[in-house]
């Protein structure tokens, strides 16, 4: 009985594309059919290995071409599909990476590109074929069914007499045209060409039928006589095995993208090889861009395992810590049980052994590409440079020895990133602390008051650009037992002895008057004081405790209660710290306006809310009216 079935809409969405990609990117279709077919012998392997009434068989994938019926053929041995199997996998987009590809289509920008590098799963057989027919049996089932479908609206599923243990795939190739020549497919060098080209690492012998040139007989020497032999194409030999300098970029690139379903290549590869108590081998990837999206989310980090070649398992989050979960691999044990679980995976002292040096190599290629290549490291600290501080911020800065060199951040003084240790080098002598301010832009630190003396002292000043930045400085206290000081925080230890005296006795003087200020603000600030910061500004605001007020700003945007401990510094040296002291002696209840009036300049100069914006303009006019 044959059963008649409708495609879903977004499968004849992608089927469309398939039918109208451009030519030069159709040659794919074979990679993509004997990938599938590698991964379904993985799959049938992997059971075997439990399960004994599985047979075990000589894993080969067959790839045939027929001149006379423009038919490609591409046969495996693997796990096969039950009918159910054949409806739910080419019937609808449901799981396959199809799916995460018409996903991912959303938001690039030509198409037609893409569908070249980025695997596509069994509907790019439709690009090459107009009508595709899967036999497949399942193992140890007793049934075997065919698929068929023209790719437009239908497929049809029937049982099949026919014997086969895994899965056959047939194309029947497209008529040629002026442009598009299909039948080049059929050619046995092509087809050479095809798995060399993309699936040379497949660990599976990709057979096909090569013409062999006999020795001629004698006496018949000018007759050309050959025969067919069925030929192993690929080395079989996995990329990751392999030494970097043997591996192609296009070739590392291509298996990068079919892989981890990215269509950009990526950003670096790490090829890891460790022989000794502990034998495996990674194989390490940076995307450009992290490659989760909502359906794909930190969720989906981890390395692939596979253990003496075989896959394991997927996405397993004891190889790699948290703060790198942007990176894609696979880690190759020699060592580990095959029937290893999840939960074993958790315990075993080699995964950590494994897990701490993959992540160190990493960090070491890191800081290689900051060193030789700093344009691609900006490329990479701009996608995941918040991981790293991430990285550095949890368990209270336990990674700061091993991160802290990887920072980069901008400073007033350069144009470029620059690292802390490049911060350090260029201090001037004198200079006690690593000066940071918290600011979007360059122009808004440079004008904030506080800067005036460090200007002055011809100091750098770190900025923090980013939310996370002060949060981690904080963690990390130091740098090399250079402090960090926030400008707007704490003491800036800036002045000379003499000049602190000087200040400390001015305060002395004006103690009453400090004092009737705090106590008009009291409910707004915790001190008033005179500023050891400021040159030229009258007033400003600086936090004491733990919380900065860029902090605040940060938090309360979580958490409204979390609040700076605001102080409001007065520059003694202010033409308006004189006009304060006389009208605290002629006019008590004017000083008290003044105060608040004060405090609100203060707060606005530092982006900050205040509390009464109506009342403080209305001073503004009064003033503006005298
Ligand atoms: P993907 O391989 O990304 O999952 P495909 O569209 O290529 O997406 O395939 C869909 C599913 O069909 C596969 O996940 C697999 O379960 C099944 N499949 C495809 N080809 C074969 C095959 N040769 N043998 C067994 N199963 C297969």
């Amino acid at each position: 009985m044959i059963e008649t079935k409708e495609f879903k809409t977004e499968t004849k969405k992608l089927l469309d594309m398939m039918i109208h990609s451009i030519y030069t990117h159709k040659e794919i279709f074979l990679r993509e059919l004997i990938s599938n077919a590698s991964d379904a012998i993985d799959k049938r392997k992997f059971l075997s290995l439990t399960d004994h009434s599985i047979p075990s068989v000589d894993y080969e994938i067959l790839v045939e071409a027929d001149k006379t019926n423009r038919t490609i053929t591409i046969t495996d041995n693997g796990i096969g599909m039950t009918k159910a199997e054949l409806e739910e996998n080419l019937g609808t987009i449901a799981k396959s990476g199809s799916k995460e590809f018409l996903e991912k289509l959303g938001d690039a920008a030509n198409t037609s590109d893409i569908i070249g590098q980025f695997g596509v799963g069994f509907y790019s057989a439709f690009m090459v074929a107009n009508k595709v027919e899967v036999l497949s049996h399942k193992v140890n089932s007793d049934e075997t069914y065919l698929f068929s479908s023209d790719g437009l609206e239908n497929y049809t599923i029937s049982s099949s007499e026919e014997l086969i243990d895994g899965t056959k795939i047939t194309l029947y190739l497209r008529e040629d045209s002026e442009e598009e020549k299909y039948s080049d497919f059929l050619d046995e060098y092509t087809i050479k060409d095809l798995i060399r080209k993309y699936s040379d690492y497949i660990r599976y012998p990709i057979k096909t039928w090569v013409t062999k040139y006999d020795k001629p007989e004698e006496g018949k020497e000018d007759q050309d006589s050959t025969h067919l032999e069925l030929e192993t194409i690929n080395s079989m030999i996995p990329l990751w095995k392999k030494n970097r300098k043997d591996v192609t970029d296009e070739e590392l690139n291509n298996f990068y993208k079919q892989k981890f379903m990215d269509y950009q290549d990526p950003l670096t590869a790490i090829f890891v090889s460790v022989e000794g108590m502990l034998t495996y081998n990674a194989l390490l990837f940076i995307p450009r861009k992290p490659l989760f999206n909502v359906y794909n989310d930190k969720d989906e980090r981890g390395l692939q395992l596979y253990t003496k070649g075989v896959f394991i398992l997927d996405k397993c989050k004891d190889l790699i810590p948290e703060y790198l979960y942007f990176v894609k691999g696979l880690v190759d044990s020699a060592d580990l049980p095959l029937n290893i679980s999840r939960e074993l995976l958790q315990e075993d002292r080699q995964i950590k052994k494994i897990a701490s040096n993959v992540e160190k190599k990493i960090l070491q290629e890191l800081t290689k590409l900051l060193k030789n290549e700093p344009e691609k490291y900006l490329e990479f600290f701009k996608a995941y440079g918040r991981a790293l501080k991430y990285g550095l911020y949890e368990n209270y800065g336990a990674r700061k020895e091993s991160l802290q060199d990887l920072v980069i951040l901008h400073s007033l003084n350069n144009d470029k990133y620059i690292t802390f240790k490049e911060y350090k080098e260029k201090m001037p002598e004198g200079q006690k602390n690593i000066y940071y301010v918290a600011q979007k832009t360059k122009e808004q630190a440079l004008a904030l008051p506080q800067m005036a003396l460090l200007k002055q002292k011809g100091y750098d000043v770190l900025l923090l650009e980013d939310d996370v930045d002060e949060f981690m400085l904080q963690v990390m206290h130091d740098y090399d037992k250079v402090e960090f000081k926030s400008i707007t925080q704490g003491d800036l230890d800036l002045l000379t002895e003499e000049e602190n005296k000087k200040i400390d006795e001015v305060k002395e003087e004006n103690k009453e008057l400090l004092e009737a200020i705090k106590e008009s603000l009291k409910d707004e600030v915790s001190d008033v004081i005179l500023s050891k910061r400021l040159v030229d500004g009258a007033v400003c605001i600086s936090a004491k405790g733990g919380i900065s007020l860029e902090m605040e700003k940060v938090l309360s945007a979580q958490d409204g209660n979390a609040k700076a401990e605001k102080v409001l510094e007065i520059n003694p040296n202010h033409p308006l710290f004189n006009k304060l002291k006389d009208i605290y002696q002629n006019d008590k209840d004017k000083l008290n306006d003044y105060s608040k009036f004060l405090l609100d300049s203060a707060l606005i100069q530092e982006g900050l809310e205040i509390k009464d914006p109506v009342n403080y303009t209305n001073k503004v006019i009064e003033l503006m009216l005298k």
